[in-house]
């Protein structure tokens, strides 16, 4: 089945009650994405062997407390044949797991997947992006793009916007929560006045913007995860992803939940967050995930957020229990993102040199040069 591209402006607007209609508590991604493609579509993710600014030194070093960053070495290399085997191979593990899936979305996920020489980027997502034979028959039908608020640069993002003209471009800001104390505590290296300017310098050309929430920081009370709700809310993001805090080994955070110095949110508490969270979403928000995992031999603590669909479950029971669904709390903000004046680049000078020199990142290496 070849599977089409919907007109984007039809689908905000049958997206505003279609999964209502169809009886859902939030606007699920598969169902978002079988609305815009006709067909599932699974994201496959990909290492292009990016690096991080928050580990080679360009704003930081040591990168967040809960990422396993230890690979981003600034040397490491992966050639552009490799992307195209991990493409290939995810593909055909999602068609042995899942049955109909009749399109893949490329998923760049670890480290940051902006930071890198925008012509090296061009040529990556290109790649990726069927425009090789190989990937045609892969039916990759997009690409989603994890990435930090201070790296994208107008360049990327016109990038993006180019791409996003014949293709499915969805850009994943980690914003994890507004406020400073718990940005710090995470060692995130950047403000919320950077995940703001991205966003307002992203919106409206053409590709979907998501971004990414942790609940159960610590020191961030209910009243404060409901700010960030509301954040989210008044920026205008077209997609939301909610994970729990959650920790892995070979990080600092997963050494201080193994010494008993933090302690992970309970699963009743996250269920209810989550709901309460959802509720003051917009209508329209895709909500991608509703948890975050890792592998059981990885994961560290909270144990429940590996049973992901009883988990869901749990979510989906509680906006029956209370008679309510995402966008039943949302309270429509004074100034419409798409009357804000989109503002001035901030991307750090830092991160800005590096990206456009060739060389000085550990950006692809492309075969044959
Ligand atoms: S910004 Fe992203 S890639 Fe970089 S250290 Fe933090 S979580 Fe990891």
């Amino acid at each position: 089945m070849t599977i089409s591209k919907t007109d984007p402006s039809q689908v905000a607007n049958s997206d505003e009650l279609a999964w209502q209609q169809e009886g859902l508590y939030f606007n699920t991604f598969g169902a978002a994405l079988r609305r815009r493609f006709g067909g599932r579509v699974q994201r496959v993710s990909i290492d292009a062997g990016f690096t991080c600014p928050n580990v080679d030194g360009a704003v930081a070093k040591g990168g967040c407390n809960f990422c396993d960053n230890r690979s981003f070495s600034p040397s490491r290399r992966v050639r552009l044949k490799r992307v195209t085997e991990q493409l290939e191979s995810g593909i055909q593990t999602v068609r042995e797991r899942y049955r109909g899936v009749e399109g893949f979305l490329a998923y760049f996920q670890p480290a940051t997947n902006t930071y890198a020489p925008v012509d090296q980027l061009e040529e990556v997502y290109r790649l990726a992006l069927a425009e090789h034979d190989w990937a045609k028959q892969g039916e990759v039908v997009g690409l989603a793009v994890g990435t930090r608020p201070d790296c994208v640069p107008e360049s990327v993002l016109e990038l993006l916007e180019s791409l996003a003209k014949e293709h499915y471009v969805s850009l994943e800001y980690g914003m994890q929560t507004m406020h400073q104390p718990g940005l710090d505590w995470m060692n995130r290296a950047h403000t919320h006045d950077h995940l703001i300017n991205a966003i307002d310098r992203s919106r409206e050309r053409g590709f979907e913007c998501c971004v990414h929430i942790i609940l159960g920081i610590p020191g961030e009370t209910h009243a404060m995860m409901m700010e960030t709700a509301d954040e989210v809310a008044r920026l205008g993001f077209d997609a939301v992803k909610l994970h729990n805090l959650y920790a892995v080994e070979g990080t600092p955070l997963g050494d201080d939940v193994k010494s008993g110095k933090i302690s992970m949110m309970e699963r009743d508490t996250y269920v209810t967050t989550a709901v309460d969270f959802l509720e003051r979403m917009p209508p329209t928000t895709i909500v991608e995930r509703v948890s975050g995992d890792a592998p059981a031999s990885y994961l560290i603590e909270p144990k429940w957020c590996l049973a992901k669909s009883a988990l869901r479950l749990a979510i989906e029971n509680e906006f029956k229990r209370r008679g309510t669904r995402q966008g039943s709390n949302y309270r429509v903000p004074d100034l419409l993102p798409s009357l804000r004046p989109r503002p001035e680049d901030n991307t750090p000078e830092s991160i800005r040199n590096q990206i456009d020199v060739r060389g000085r990142l550990p950006v692809l290496k492309i075969e044959g040069r």
